[in-house]
């Protein structure tokens, strides 16, 4: 019988009956999950007759941005369902993984190419986790370390929040994956409830909330589910979340151009933050097919923004993204190997 990697219990069981020493079992685990070792290199830890599952996920297509050290993964699930990872290695040496935690998306944000998907399917625990595996043996690989995981692949993270809450408890569990809360970032368009919630159980956590702009229904046409989650009620929850982490929580902001980056809009945003303790990250936009209405706005337009954000006294930074040649730059992992028939199995978003 096969088990999981990441299921403890099932593993112990394993161990049992195989009257194996646990450091033997601790051996395994911090050669796959800790320093990303080739699976060989994992298994030789086990004995042969031990059956164990180390990937959900198979790797479909690996694509390598010419521009910059950016990495897009292709990765199937065991249903046939397509999902994407990117690896980000920074100029700084540091390198980011970016997991998704949705097979598409439902939350049809106007700006990006997973919200045109539609939603197909949650991924579970084991397939968020092995996203993770499988874009740090590339890096062992390579001779780099993985620093840092950010949420924010395809899907609403909060739209499948018990795995995501479960994945990250693993992640930061000291017997298996070991890594610090800080490290970890998971990035929402806006659910309040969930916010909080997320905030209450894992504190160290850190929360990004996408908030493209300060007018309520500019904002709508953006990102439909300000309907359903007012600015008002956003406001409420970063208020709690900054009393429950005691840290600037970070806004992000998509410039588009004509859009939401004037200087009207600024200052809207700096009345909209008043009380709050956040900091802001402007993300200029890389074009979609799917949105030809909307581009990015110019590089002074941006930088004036950020100056005006920075003289309102706040922390403010500007994403540069990588690998736009190969598509890897947020919101615009798309469709490219999904059949869209597969996605009419539809289910509902668990919002
Ligand atoms: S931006 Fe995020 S929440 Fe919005 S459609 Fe895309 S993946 Fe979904």
């Amino acid at each position: 019988m096969t088990f999981d990697v990441h299921d403890s219990e099932a593993v112990e069981l394993h161990r049992r009956n195989h009257r194996l020493d646990p450091h033997v079992i601790r051996k395994f685990r911090n050669s796959l999950l800790r320093k990303f070792e080739a699976d060989d290199s994992a298994l030789s830890h086990l004995p042969e007759t031990m059956n164990v599952q180390l990937h959900s996920l198979s790797v479909k297509h690996r694509m390598d941005s010419a521009l910059d050290g950016a990495t897009r993964l292709l990765l199937q699930t065991s249903t046939s369902h397509v999902i994407e990872c990117v690896i980000l290695r920074i100029a700084s040496g540091r390198s980011t993984i970016c997991v998704s935690s949705q097979v598409g998306c439902a939350a049809a944000c106007d700006f990006c190419a997973t919200g045109k998907l539609g939603i197909a399917k949650n991924l579970a625990v084991r397939e968020i986790l092995d996203q993770v595996v499988l874009g740090g043996q590339i890096l062992t690989n390579e001779g780099r370390r993985l620093d840092n995981i950010v949420f924010m692949g395809m899907g609403e993270p909060f739209h499948n929040s018990r795995a995501v809450t479960d994945a990250i408890r693993k992640l930061t569990d000291r017997d298996l994956f070991a890594r610090s809360p800080a490290s970890i970032l998971v990035s929402t368009v806006g659910i309040p409830e969930k916010m909080t919630e997320f905030a209450e159980t894992l504190p160290g956590v850190n929360l990004a909330l996408s908030l493209h702009s300060a007018d309520s229904e500019k904002r709508r046409t953006l990102i439909p589910l300000e309907s359903k989650h007012p600015l008002k009620d956003l406001h409420e929850a970063i208020r709690q979340v900054n009393q429950l982490q005691g840290r600037p929580l970070m806004i992000e902001y998509l410039m588009l151009d004509g859009v939401n980056d004037s200087h009207d809009a600024a200052n809207q945003l700096i009345r909209w933050v008043q009380g709050l303790n956040i900091r802001f990250n402007l993300i200029p936009f890389n074009a979609i097919e799917d949105a030809p209405h909307l581009m990015c706005s110019p590089r002074e337009a941006i930088d004036r923004f950020a100056q005006q954000l920075r003289e309102a006294g706040y922390q403010t930074t500007v994403r540069y993204s990588l690998g736009a040649d190969i598509a890897a730059a947020c919101g615009q992992l798309a469709r490219t190997l999904q059949p869209v028939q597969d996605q009419q199995n539809s289910i509902a978003s668990a919002d």
